[in-house]
């Protein structure tokens, strides 16, 4: 089959790799429909996250066709369709049992690797590094998925797969964010980042009775959706962030600040500079910059709500000013199986559309360039279909510049 490969910083190839094959009774393989590329793999593309080996197949977003399914697996067969959880989760140990999936205690077959440094090994991650646990990525024609009962959500035939493949990741992860600030009458919750998650973080609180959204980011395609789904937005090349969010909330801050940028946040002056010298050198994992400034901004006593992906370690935390305003943190990897059954409903019943942050909908070997743009902020979403379905965007220059004039006109 074919599949999306990584071969180090910026080297994403399509390369041809054996079919996946059931290795437990509890595997299934899935005949991948749609898979996308996401904010989180960003930090792969620009070598942010140990433990990648040449070859390894990326992606965790992902949904399909079951295929085949070992003699352990009761809740699918042949012919279902189902969307693809990022975690790898049992369903059985003393975190799956609490509906904490990403921790997932058995999933991590390298958990090893991880415990030394971060005292517990998170759960296994498709396509996320061999300290993840290794697992072949969705960004292929078929995907070996472990646990499938508990890995994977069955849908519906019916509903393109543009509506449910963000059932996989990013809008339970904005739906989480969006709890995390549990938005009560009156609040202010302004969201950092305006990127998929962003977006669908921003779609959440609007379910859960947000009234006032205030959306930062410098991409103006992107704080146009925030914009069209009726939030304020501001834009951090323009205006100073933390002055703007002081006089729109009469100096007492947003209520609620969620971060859906994470560890490669563009930030500005000789900080900046500093972290991203030190982050390239390894030094420091992650780049704090929106941290920074959300611990600056927050009203005392206020949420903060994290989705955007730290990896490890982080200089110069503002953390006496976070202790001092009381500010209360809420993060991590989503468990996405403990929010998609919901969601699927609300998609269903047409509450939330998610499919409205698609830009491109691609071939699987125009992959590698939709990396390259989408890490320029040219791709708000890129939806890869890897078995021939309609791939409408083609990704050369020209197409590109068209593409991006009839979104703005
Ligand atoms: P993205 O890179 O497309 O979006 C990030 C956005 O942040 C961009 O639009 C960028 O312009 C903006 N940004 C950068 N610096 C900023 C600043 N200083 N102020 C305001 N905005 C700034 O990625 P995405 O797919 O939307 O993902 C966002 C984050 O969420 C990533 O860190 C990703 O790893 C993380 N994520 C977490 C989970 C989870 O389980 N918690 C799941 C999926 C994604
Ligand atoms: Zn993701």
């Amino acid at each position: 089959m074919k599949a999306v490969t990584w071969h180090g910083r910026h080297d994403m190839r399509v390369e041809d790799v054996p079919d996946p094959k059931i290795l437990r009774p509890k595997d299934a393989i899935i005949k991948v429909t749609s898979a996308a590329i996401c904010g989180s793999d960003l930090h792969i593309y620009n070598g942010h996250i140990m433990g990648m080996k040449a070859g390894d197949i990326m992606g965790h977003e992902t949904m399909g066709e079951v295929v085949e399914v070992g003699p352990g697996v009761k809740e699918f067969k042949p012919g279902d369709r189902a969307v693809v959880a990022f975690n790898v989760a049992c369903g059985e140990c003393f975190f799956c049992k609490r509906r904490l999936f990403s921790a997932c205690d058995n999933s991590n077959l390298n958990a090893e690797l991880t415990e030394k440094v971060f005292g517990h090994a998170p759960g296994g991650i498709f396509g996320y590094s061999h300290p993840f646990g290794g697992y072949a990525g969705g960004q292929a024609q078929y995907l070996r998925v472990p646990y499938a009962d508990t890995t994977m959500l069955k849908v519906p035939h019916g509903p393109p797969d543009e509506q449910l493949l963000f059932l996989s990741d990013i809008l339970p992860t904005g739906y989480m964010g969006a709890e995390f600030c549990e938005p009560e009458p009156g609040d202010t919750v302004a969201v950092w980042g305006a990127g998929p998650v962003g977006q669908m973080a921003i779609r959440s609180l609007k379910m859960l009775g947000a009234e006032r959204i205030i959306v930062i980011d410098n991409v103006p395609d992107r704080l146009r959706l925030a914009a069209e789904a009726g939030c304020e937005t501001l834009n951090y090349d323009e205006i100073d962030i933390p002055e703007a969010l002081r006089d729109m909330t009469a100096g007492i801050g947003p209520d609620r600040c969620l971060d859906a940028v994470g560890m490669e946040a563009h930030g500005t002056g000789v900080m900046d500079a500093v972290d991203k010298v030190k982050q390239r050198l390894k030094l420091e994992t992650d780049r704090p910059a929106v941290l920074r400034e959300i611990i600056m901004c927050c009203r005392k006593g206020g949420t903060v709500s994290l989705l955007g992906v730290y990896a490890g370690f982080i200089d110069k935390l503002n953390w006496g000013i976070a202790f001092n305003k009381g500010l209360q943190f809420r993060m991590g990897q989503t468990p996405v199986m403990h929010y998609a059954p919901m969601l699927l409903k609300a998609v269903l019943e047409g509450e939330v559309d998610p499919s409205i942050i698609i830009s491109h909908k691609i071939a699987l070997d125009d992959t590698p360039k939709a990396y390259d743009l989408f890490d320029k902020k040219e791709i708000t979403k890129a939806v890869i279909f890897p078995n021939g379905q309609p791939a409408t965007d083609r990704l050369d220059a020209a197409a590109t510049e068209t593409k991006q004039a009839n979104l703005r006109a």
